[in-house]
C-alpha cells in the first residue's frame, strides 16, 4: 500500500458519472476506467471524494451516491445534427439535481458525462464544474455548448488528447489535455506470448471489430475478443459474416482477468473507425508488455511509438494490419512496459488532474 502524499490543498470533490450505464458495467467504455483511476489517485493524494453514479453501479471501494432514472442514449448512436433528447425520469437530470442540492459541500464538481445538460447548467451552479470530455466531436449541439462554456469559464474543459480536442473545430480558448494513466501494479508483464492476438473494447460499429476478425481469418492467428456488447445486431452480423473465423468471445472481463488474457497475446489490434479520444486499452496492453497495432488516427496515434511499442498503419487498411502482424518479432516487449511506466503512471495522471483542478479554482478569483 502506498501512503497518502501531501497535496497543496486538500479538495472536496464531487464526481458526477456518465448517465449511459452503471459504473463497472462497461457501458460507459473507457471513461469508467478513467474515473476509477482518477478517483483512486485523488484519494491517495489526500483529497475527499464523493461519486454520483447510476443505480446499479458495481464498485464498492468508493463512496457512491446511486441515483435512479432512465439511462441516457449514447452519443455515438446519434446523427451529428440530431436534437438533444431526454428520456422521462432522466437519470442525467436526476444526477445533476442531486449535485445542485449538495454543491455547497464541495470545492469542485467534475463532470464525466458527454452530454449537453451539464455544460448548459454550468452558469447556474455556484460551485465550479470541471468538464472532462471523453469523446471527440459527435454532435453540433454539444460542440456549441462546449464552445460556449469554454469561453465563459476558462480552463474548465479537459480532453484526453490534442487529436481529440482538434475535432472540436470552434474551440479557440486554451484547453487542457489530461491523457490517461493506470495502476501499473494491476498489469503483469509477459515476455513470451502465445500465438494469438487480442481485441478489446465496446463492441459497437465505431470500433470496427470486423477488421480485426478479418486479420484473424487471413493470418489464421486466433483472436481473443473481450468487451461489452453494446450493439447486439452489429455483433450478430460479424458472427454471421465470418462463421469460420478463429475467434473467441470471452465476455466483458474484470481488469484482472482481462490482463491475464491480453498479456499472453502477441499484440493488441485497435481498429477505430472514428477519432478515438484516447484508447485506454492501448496503455493496458502496453502495461502487460503487449505491442499495439492500430490505425493511425486519434489517441492511439499519439500513444504508440511506431516500430518500437507497436505499429501505426494506414487507417482502415486491413492489409496494413496484416503487414504489421508479420513484423511483431521486431518489437521488444520490455519497451512496451517501459513506455507505460514512464508515461502512464497513476501518479503522473493524478498530478495532471490536480493541476487542472487548481487552475480552475485559481481562475475563479
Ligand atoms: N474493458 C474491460 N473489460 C473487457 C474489455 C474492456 O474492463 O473485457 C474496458 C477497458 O479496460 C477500457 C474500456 O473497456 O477501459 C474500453 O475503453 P476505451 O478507452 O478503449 O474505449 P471507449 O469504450 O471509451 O471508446
Amino acid at each position: 500500500m502506498q501512503n497518502n502524499v501531501s497535496s497543496p490543498q486538500a479538495l472536496k470533490l464531487l464526481f458526477v458519472s456518465t448517465p449511459v450505464g452503471g459504473l463497472g458495467t462497461g457501458l460507459g467504455g473507457g471513461v469508467e476506467l478513467s474515473l476509477y483511476n482518477i478517483a483512486k489517485e485523488m484519494l491517495r493524494r489526500g483529497h475527499t471524494l464523493q461519486i454520483v453514479a447510476p443505480t446499479g453501479s458495481l464498485w464498492n471501494e468508493f463512496a457512491i451516491t446511486q441515483i435512479p432514472g432512465n439511462l441516457q442514449v449514447i452519443a455515438q448512436s446519434q446523427e451529428r445534427n440530431d436534437p438533444i433528447t431526454m428520456p422521462s425520469n432522466s437519470l442525467l437530470a436526476n444526477m445533476w439535481a442531486y449535485a445542485r442540492q449538495v454543491q455547497t459541500e464541495y470545492d469542485l464538481i467534475v463532470n464525466f458525462a458527454y452530454d449537453w445538460l451539464p455544460f448548459y447548467l454550468t452558469p447556474f451552479f455556484q460551485t465550479p464544474i470541471a468538464h472532462f470530455v471523453s469523446m471527440g466531436s459527435l454532435s453540433d449541439a454539444i460542440d456549441q455548448i462546449i464552445t460556449q462554456v469554454s469561453k465563459s469559464f476558462p480552463h474548465t474543459i479537459g480532453f484526453y488528447t490534442p487529436s481529440q480536442g482538434a475535432t472540436f473545430a470552434n474551440l479557440t480558448t486554451p484547453c487542457h489535455y489530461l491523457s490517461s494513466g493506470l495502476d501499473l501494479s494491476l498489469y503483469q508483464f509477459c515476455g513470451e506470448p502465445r500465438q494469438q492476438l487480442a481485441w478489446l473494447g465496446r463492441i459497437s460499429p465505431e470500433k470496427a471489430l470486423e477488421d480485426a476478425v478479418e486479420v484473424a481469418v487471413k493470418t489464421n492467428i486466433p483472436l481473443k475478443i473481450m468487451g461489452k456488447i453494446q450493439d447486439e445486431k452489429y455483433w450478430q452480423k460479424i458472427c454471421h459474416d465470418y462463421p469460420h473465423a478463429p475467434i473467441e468471445y470471452l465476455g466483458f472481463l474484470s481488469t484482472d482477468k482481462m490482463q491475464s488474457v491480453v498479456r499472453e497475446c502477441q499484440a493488441l489490434l485497435m481498429t477505430p473507425r472514428w477519432v478515438e479520444a484516447f484508447g485506454n486499452v492501448a496503455i493496458e496492453a502496453l502495461a502487460c508488455g503487449v505491442p499495439v497495432i492500430s490505425y493511425s488516427r486519434g489517441g492511439p496515434a499519439e500513444i504508440i511509438q511506431d516500430g518500437k511499442t507497436g505499429f501505426l498503419v494506414e487507417p482502415d487498411s486491413v492489409t496494413g494490419l496484416i503487414d504489421a502482424v508479420t513484423k511483431l518479432d521486431t518489437i521488444n516487449r520490455q519497451a512496451c512496459r517501459q513506455q507505460a511506466e514512464t508515461e502512464f503512471s497513476l501518479e503522473a495522471l493524478g498530478l495532471r488532474f490536480e493541476n487542472w483542478f487548481q487552475m480552475i479554482l485559481d481562475s475563479r478569483y
